[in-house]
């Protein structure tokens, strides 16, 4: 299909809710697009095990669960390009996105460009990025087979890497600044049960102590200002995401924490363009809500296509 054609409907990011974005379009007879940089399944694709997406008793990889999604959406004949959206003008008419690969047109856009990790904030983390610091258990935990980690953090994400990480390294220290994990019940029993996972409650992680790698933490206790030293061998930091909205800086209405303000009916500040899953403002950050937000874009490109808004 040349470049100058017009789509439907582009799709940015082919995580959970951009291929379900895909797959309803594709059913409705849209003409959609998928521009995905790297691989099907976005932030999922790189979770081990996920055991809370119904349908999959057993559970299922999000690696796997990634490319059925983009499959399923393909076998109605939504399209994917692998190419990175390097500028976007979503307020033209049709709506241009500049690529890797060339200029993309639509008539909608649909950003799925999900979440990325948050740093932590302290001195050398981004040089030590690597050597000792690392942000996602999936990619680098075996790096540190048989090794001492400190893990950062204390939600969902933070407690999920804690658990992995316990089944590859010696010992894995759970580092959280208040005194109760953020993380679902449902992680409680695994942790305590692991076995090899120790917990510093209270705590912040104030210097990365390093030679040519990461040699150690200082912590500080948030209520004494106590600072002790703990050794290990790498730092996982979980400390939340960061939303992926670099391309729409200037163009779509913000939320506080930097998320794309949107409601339910994934609605953005700018007509005909969408935003769905980790990306825009919401309470449930989960795969199961990402997938319905792509059902509402569709429902929601319908009708602005139909003539509404
Ligand atoms: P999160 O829920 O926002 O938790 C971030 C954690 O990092 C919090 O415990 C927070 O502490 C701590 N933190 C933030 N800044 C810090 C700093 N500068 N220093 C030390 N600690 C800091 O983020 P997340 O765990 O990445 O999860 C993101 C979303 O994905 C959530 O909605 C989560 O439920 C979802 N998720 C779900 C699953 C699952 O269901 N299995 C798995 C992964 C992620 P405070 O508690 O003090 O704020």
């Amino acid at each position: 299909m040349g470049q100058s054609h017009i789509y439907d409907m582009i799709v940015i990011g082919g995580g959970p809710g951009g291929y379900t974005a895909a797959l309803y379009a594709a059913r409705a007879g849209l003409d959609v697009l998928v521009l995905e940089k790297l691989s099907a399944g976005g932030q999922m694709a790189l979770t081990g095990e996920i055991d809370n997406y119904p349908g999959y008793e057993n559970g299922i990889d999000g690696f796997t669960l990634g490319e059925r999604m983009q499959r399923q959406a393909e076998r109605f004949g939504a399209r994917t390009e692998y190419a990175q959206v390097e500028r976007a003008d979503l307020v033209s008419s049709p709506k241009v996105l500049e690529t890797s690969e060339g200029p993309y047109y639509g008539k909608t856009v649909v950003l799925a460009t999900g979440a990325g990790h948050r740093e932590l904030g302290v001195e050398n983390e981004e040089a030590l990025t690597g050597r000792g610091v690392a942000y996602c258990a999936a990619c680098d935990g075996m790096r540190y087979k048989g090794r001492t980690v400190v893990v950062v953090g204390g939600g969902n994400s933070a407690v999920a890497d804690a658990l992995a990480l316990s089944r590859i390294a010696r010992k894995v220290i759970l580092v959280h600044r208040r005194d109760t994990l953020r993380a679902s019940k449902v992680y409680h029993e695994p942790l305590r049960k692991a076995g090899n996972i120790a917990f510093c409650w209270n705590k912040t992680v104030t210097e990365l102590l390093h030679e040519q790698t990461v040699t150690g933490v200082r912590l500080k206790d948030v209520n004494t200002g106590e600072e002790t030293v703990v050794a290990c061998d790498g730092v996982f930091i979980s400390v939340g995401r960061k939303p992926a909205t670099e391309l729409v800086q200037g163009q779509l209405e913000l939320d506080r924490s930097g998320y794309i303000a949107a409601d339910e009916t994934t609605r953005t500040s700018l007509p005909g363009v969408y935003a769905v899953g980790d990306v825009r403002t919401k309470l449930v950050r989960q795969v199961v809500t990402a997938v319905a937000d792509g059902a509402a874009a569709v429902h929601m490109a319908e009708e602005y296509l139909a003539g509404g808004v």
